[in-house]
């Protein structure tokens, strides 16, 4: 299966509008200029030239419209957008995912971070393609913004100064009943830490699921911004132009996520961490501040043992992170007396804690994960910076309690707080390291580049910074979905992560959650179903080359947006240690030429 990533000839207006014709619903956008005289002004304004357009495209169509790239990404010219996916508010499964985008103060470029949870569909059905936070509030107030169908209110409450996110969903739920979605900031928000989250409530109303990469959570923090409570009552859902077609198409699509054995088997049963003993077991999984590729302690932390120990407890192995999600690869954990502790950790969030620290005790993970949760921290950023710290020799490798530590110091705080809260980056500088593991600023996640070079590419020249979600090659160098190539190898891997960047910018515009793409991959039927879908909803006849025309418009967008801030393909490189330390057990480097980095946009 392709995406026929070659074929093109729809110019992106065209493609746009299209939507814009048909469009009936989610029409306009809410911006909130924080830094009005007089205080905080909210207005409504037509979608325009952004009509059709959801999720990352949206976000970023705004930023690199909208936002100046040699901006401070914390001044009043940054803006937060937030988007719900195309399809989002909708009866289409999966299509619960909400984009977030900026000027990133991690990166310096372009970012669109993406959570799961229940706001996109909430905003979705409240009628809004974005809501667009804009300016910046002269004092030290914060802010609580209320949108329901009434309007929307824009409320100064210190009260809410520092409260974690647990607490603030908490407080949200007594003011406003728990019919509401979150959108929200913990402490780490508000003291504008680049490792800062943006955290999205679940079917539960809680602060779990966050658009974690970037520092996204620091931008909304420097609106003044503490939290978006959403509450759709009496909204009706978003209806498709053609309902037969879609509700066909969707029916279809469902037994195809069903019927395959990675998005109906394997991640329900053991969630993300089906990976760890996988990755572990082909020597991938960065260990000890990528040191090595495997972890002694892999089993104990696996997603085998999580799904054991979630059912044992009381707690849940299989859950959904929204309503309408039909794969559901997250589950409730439990602590040791059968209380509830945490959603279930990530495969990355289990990594960055666990074997990258050389921890493998699951609970002091999940209790970190909780941590992260609450004092708002993207769970990624916050490992790599442990283990850039403990590499550096404040710590111990394996030393959960002192791990657990460093994550209360961020939440506090404190000088070295702010350190480790600012990323792996400054960390590493801040102690003299040499060995920092990021791309453009960005903490590399849970997959050595060494031995799965194909996502090394994906690493070095997403205009993300090292993220695995913009071009997931795992797939085709591990798990062989989607095609087979040798993961020790430099051969055909900037093919595997452009056409999977492509196929990923326009699938997060979509709303649709990333984990559809192991069987629309393989599966041809899957796939056309998912086109089916949005022409279903939108009137369209949409093909497969229109969806890789609107990744590369996007992939374009987002380039040129980091090239007007001062990137060069200097920025497009994985640190130079990777090329000179082998690492084992292959002991190989990452050995894709720098020529062919820099070819992998090529349209
Ligand atoms: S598959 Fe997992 S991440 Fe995706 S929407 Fe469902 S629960 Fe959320």
């Amino acid at each position: 299966m392709d995406f026929r990533f070659y074929a093109t000839g729809t110019n992106y207006q065209g493609l746009t509008n299209r939507f814009r014709k048909k469009e009936t619903t989610m029409e306009k956008i809410l911006r909130i200029d924080m830094g009005a005289e007089g205080g905080p002004k909210v207005s409504e304004t037509p979608v325009g030239d952004y009509a059709g357009m959801g999720g990352r495209g949206l976000t970023s169509a705004v930023v690199s419209k909208e936002v100046p790239p040699l901006c401070h990404p914390l001044g009043h010219e940054n803006k937060l957008v937030i988007a719900p996916g195309m399809l989002s508010g909708s009866h289409a499964a999966m299509s619960g995912r909400i984009s977030i985008g900026c000027k990133s103060p991690l990166t310096g470029g372009i970012k669109e971070s993406n959570a799961g949870g229940q706001p996109a569909q909430v905003l979705a059905r409240l009628g809004y393609t974005a809501v667009i936070l804009e300016g910046k509030p002269a004092g030290n107030d914060i802010y609580k913004v209320v949108i329901n169908k009434n309007g929307v209110q824009v409320i100064p409450d210190n009260s809410l100064k520092m409260l974690p996110n647990y607490d603030l969903v908490e407080r949200m739920k007594s003011e406003y009943g728990d019919k509401i979605a979150c959108i929200s900031i913990g402490p780490a928000g508000e003291m504008r830490m680049c490792a800062a989250s943006i955290a999205c409530t679940d079917m539960e109303l809680r602060p779990t699921r966050h658009a974690g990469r970037g520092g996204v959570g620091a931008v909304m923090g420097s609106k003044g911004v503490k939290v978006i409570v959403l509450d759709d009552t009496d909204m009706p859902m978003r209806t498709p132009k053609d309902p037969e077609k879609f509700k066909q198409a969707n029916k279809t699509f469902v037994q195809g996520l069903q019927q395959h054995a990675v998005t109906g088997q394997a991640l329900p049963a053991y969630g993300t961490s089906v990976l760890t003993n996988i990755l572990n077991e082909v020597g991938g999984y960065p260990t000890y501040n990528f040191k090595e590729g495997r972890f002694p302690g892999a089993s104990k932390i696996s997603g085998e043992t999580e799904a054991e120990l979630e059912k044992k407890r009381g707690g849940q192995p299989t859950h959904g992170c929204h309503r309408g999600c039909v794969i559901r690869c997250s589950g409730i954990y439990h602590d040791k007396e059968g209380n509830y502790l945490t959603k279930q950790p990530e495969y990355e969030t289990v990594w960055a804690h666990g074997g990258n620290c050389g921890i493998d005790d699951i609970d002091a993970i999940a209790k970190m994960d909780f941590l992260d949760d609450n004092y708002g921290i993207d769970t990624i950023e916050m490992g790599a910076a442990i283990a850039v710290a403990m590499d550096a020799g404040l710590a111990e490798f394996g030393d959960a309690e002192a791990a657990i530590r460093f994550v209360e110091e961020v939440g506090k705080g404190t000088h070295l707080g702010r350190i480790l809260g600012n990323g792996a980056e400054v960390t590493g500088k801040a102690f003299g390291l040499e060995r920092i593991p990021v791309v453009k600023g960005q903490a590399m996640p849970a997959y050595d580049p060494r031995a799965v070079q194909g996502i090394g590419v994906t690493y070095a020249t997403s205009p993300m910074g090292a993220d695995h979600t913009a071009g997931y090659s795992v797939a085709q160098n591990v798990l062989k979905v989607g095609g087979d190539v040798d993961p020790l190898k430099p051969e055909g891997q900037v093919e595997v992560s452009r056409n999977l960047q492509i196929a990923t910018a326009a699938l997060d515009s979509t709303g649709m959650c990333l984990f559809i793409a192991f069987a629309i991959l393989d599966q041809p039927e899957t796939f056309q179903a998912f086109i089916d879908i949005l022409n279903g909803f939108y009137g369209t006849n949409m093909t497969a080359d229109d969806v890789t025309d609107l990744g590369k418009k996007i992939l374009t967008m987002e380039r040129d947006f980091n090239k007007r801030a001062g990137f060069t393909s200097k920025q497009d490189r994985l640190p130079r240690y990777f090329k000179t330390e082998p690492i084992p057990p292959h002991n190989v480097t990452f050995a894709v030429k720098d020529e062919d980095l820099d070819g992998l946009f090529n349209w």
